[in-house]
Formats: C-alpha cells, sequence, structure tokens
C-alpha cells in the first residue's frame, strides 16, 4: 500500500487510544498561577510517561522557573524526530494550560472527566488546546510506530503559560533561542469547523479606559452639578460614529470583516438612583485591521473628546489600558503555507482560504519576532465555554493533516 494511505489508515485505526490519552491528560488540571491554579507540572509529568512508553525519546526540557507556582516551574517540552534532512525543520506548538472551568452548574458533567455524546468528546480542554496537542502527539507516533523517516525534522513543543501571560511558555521559548527563522511553524490554536481557513495575521488589539469628570449632586438639583455619565454617553455616541467612518476598510479574509470598536466594561457608577453622577468610567475594545495604528486612533479618540469637553464642561480622560500590535502578517507564500495547504488537500481534497481574525492567538507573539507562522485547526470555537467540546471526526482529521504535514505537505 502507498506509505501515505497507510499512514492514514493507521491514524484512523488509533481512534480509541487518542481518545483515552485525551481523556487521561485533561483529567490532570493545569490552570495557571493567575487563575488560581498550580500551574501545568503534573499535566506534563502525566504527557511525558506516554512519551517514553510510546519511545518518542528525542525530549528535552525548557522549564521556566516560575515561584509562583507549587512546583517552582513552569514546564515547556521540547520532542524531537529525526529526518533525512536537518536543514529545515516543521514545528508544531500546543498548548498544555487550560482556562478554569467556570461555574460547575453550567456544565453537565465533571469538566475534568472526559464524556462522550455520540460523536462529540466533551471536557475542560478538549479543544483549547487538548485536540491539537493529542493530534500532534499521534501523528508523531504513528510515523515511528511505522518506521516512517520524516523529509526534515519534526518538534513539537508543548508549552505552558497561554492562557496568561505567555512568558512562560512560547516567551521563554523564545528567550532560549529555541526557534529558526526558517522552521516551518504551525500553531493549532484557532480554526473552524470547515478546516480550510489558514489564519495569516490578526488585529491590532487596543484596550481604552475612558473616564469623564464631571460634579455629583441630588439629582433633583442638576443645576448645582455637572452630570458625567450624560457627557460620557454622549462621547460614546460620537466617538463609535467617528471610528467606523475614519477607519471603515474592508478586508473579507477576516472573520470580522472590518475594524472593530466595542464599548464594553463599565466603571462602577452611583449607587443611588437620586445622585447625579460627578465621574462616569467605561471601556472600548479596539480590533484594528492591519495598517491602522494605535496612535491614529488614539488621536481621534482624543478630537472628540475635546469636543465633548468644550460643550459639556467636563474633563475627559483617554487611558491605554493594554495593546498589542501585530507587525508582521504570515506571507500567504510562505513555506509553512504552501506546505500545510498541501497537507490539508491531500487529507480532505480541499483548498485552503488565507484568513485573518481578531482575537489574538500566541502566534502574534511569534510573528512579531519575525517568525512566519500559520495558524489552523478544525474545531467548532468552543474554547473557554462550558460543555467545551469537539468531534472525534475532527481530531482525526488534524491527526492526518499534521501526518501529511510532517512528510513534507
Ligand atoms: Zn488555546
Amino acid at each position: 500500500m502507498e506509505q501515505m494511505a497507510y499512514l492514514f489508515e493507521t491514524i484512523g485505526s488509533s481512534e480509541e487510544e487518542m481518545v483515552d490519552f485525551l481523556a487521561d491528560i485533561i483529567s490532570v488540571p493545569a490552570v495557571g498561577p493567575l487563575s488560581g491554579g498550580t500551574g501545568e507540572k503534573e499535566k506534563a509529568d502525566r504527557i511525558g510517561t506516554y512519551l517514553i512508553k510510546w519511545g518518542l525519546d528525542g525530549i528535552e526540557n525548557h522549564d521556566a522557573c516560575d515561584t509562583t507556582v507549587p512546583s517552582g516551574i513552569r514546564p515547556n517540552i521540547e520532542l524531537t524526530m529525526k529526518g533525512r534532512d536537518p536543514s529545515r525543520r516543521i514545528i508544531i506548538i500546543a498548548h498544555m494550560d487550560v482556562v478554569p472551568p467556570g461555574d460547575p452548574g453550567n456544565w453537565s458533567g465533571d469538566p475534568y472527566q472526559l464524556w462522550r455524546d455520540g460523536g462529540r468528546l466533551i471536557g475542560r480542554g478538549v479543544e483549547d488546546n487538548g485536540q491539537a496537542l493529542t493530534a500532534s502527539l499521534f501523528a508523531m507516533k504513528t510515523l515511528k510506530d511505522l518506521d516512517i523517516e520524516p523529509v526534515h525534522d519534526i518538534v513539537i513543543f508543548l508549552v505552558s503559560d497561554e492562557e496568561e501571560t505567555n512568558k512562560k511558555g512560547i516567551g521563554h521559548l523564545l528567550d532560549e533561542n529555541l526557534l529558526r527563522k526558517d522552521d516551518l511553524i504551525l500553531v493549532p490554536d484557532h480554526g473552524e469547523p470547515e478546516g480550510r481557513v489558514i489564519e495569516l495575521c490578526e488585529k491590532t488589539l487596543l484596550w481604552v479606559k475612558v473616564t469623564t469628570k464631571g460634579k455629583q449632586c441630588h439629582a433633583s438639583m442638576p443645576a448645582l452639578g455637572n452630570n458625567a455619565f450624560r457627557a460620557s454617553m454622549l462621547f460614546g455616541t460620537k466617538v463609535d460614529r467617528t471610528l467606523h467612518e475614519k477607519f471603515d476598510r474592508k478586508d473579507p479574509g477576516f472573520d470580522h470583516p472590518i475594524s472593530s470598536f466595542e464599548p464594553t466594561k463599565k466603571g462602577p457608577g452611583v449607587d443611588g438612583i437620586n445622585v447625579l453622577p460627578g465621574e462616569d468610567t467605561f471601556y472600548i475594545d479596539c480590533r484594528l485591521l492591519p495598517g491602522y495604528t494605535i496612535d491614529e486612533v488614539l488621536k481621534e479618540m482624543r478630537n472628540v473628546a475635546d469636543q465633548v469637553e468644550e460643550e459639556t464642561e467636563t474633563e475627559i480622560t483617554i487611558n491605554e489600558e493594554f495593546s498589542e500590535t501585530t507587525l508582521h502578517p504570515t506571507s500567504p507564500g510562505s513555506d509553512i503555507v504552501t506546505a500545510l495547504s498541501s497537507a490539508i488537500e491531500k487529507v480532505t481534497g480541499k483548498r485552503h482560504i488565507n484568513g485573518g481574525i481578531g482575537g489574538g492567538t500566541c502566534a502574534a507573539l511569534l510573528r512579531n519576532e519575525g517568525y512566519e507562522v500559520a495558524v489552523w485547526e478544525t474545531i467548532h470555537n468552543r474554547a473557554h465555554s462550558s460543555d467545551e467540546y469537539i468531534l472525534i471526526e475532527n481530531l482525526i482529521t488534524d491527526c492526518k493533516v499534521f501526518a501529511a504535514l510532517f512528510m513534507g505537505g
């Protein structure tokens, strides 16, 4: 039988083993310390026992120190399988940490005990990032079991800290110079149900805090004060219109094809209905298409604020709370996109589509350092929600695609 067909068939028949592995690893909570967890050490150890059992011995540990977790370390595992030609490497990066399950009442079962419902697997971390972690390891394991030598060296990085700061995970890999600019890097941490969109860039993220100051008084005597909430609403509606008009470029490659400016969190207001508020706070979440800068958005906001200040005799402060600029989108003609596209077509017969997303993955960090990174997997986007689920058929398909990628695409 042709080698690739044999490889795919073997993966298809490993379904039960893959499901058991996924069930076992998600049973170990791996929540980061900022979310009240103890980190990834126990889960990494559990994964490590499988790697040894499977005879995947190209393991190197790159632990990052972290005194805020009981073990003192945030583990990062580098798993290598040598290929015929070591001049290039094909790399998959998956993360071990998960977000907390949240209110258990919102789950139909124990989030850490994987359960099956027809073709679905349900549990915390099955999608984010359990499917990709399992699929990539089984792709490598199957090559090993069948004694197939890949063309290039293949490397799987299992990292910590993706859900919180990335500093002890991908950031640590960068600090240690473990990646090369000519690596073909795939981060399977975002996708869609069709498995066609290869994500090549992300929007620039900007979080802004808007504080409006007026003068508090009794609501029955408004002339004695100055209503900060009213001025803030005026600013909110004006700035919303202005930003959408000024930054109106469309890019159909993005899941939301325009830049977005959404008022989100609301600061505390006054307690009494009869109190005229002297201060108001709200936040805006901005996602900018490539080409627009944080500075030009902040400048527009300031212009509107100046007008509203004059009109309402209030004082409006605009603070940048957090931002992340996307500097280098991955090129559609890069080797990783070409190889991945060919792997997808071999397995599913589908032609890929280049795309972008508004939400961030850790790929942005790598792109900003000048690495070419593709983001792809086949999922229903249930990450972070209760009853998080994946389809078994997607687990198998993605495993085949990773195996085909490991064979050079
Ligand atoms: Zn993730």
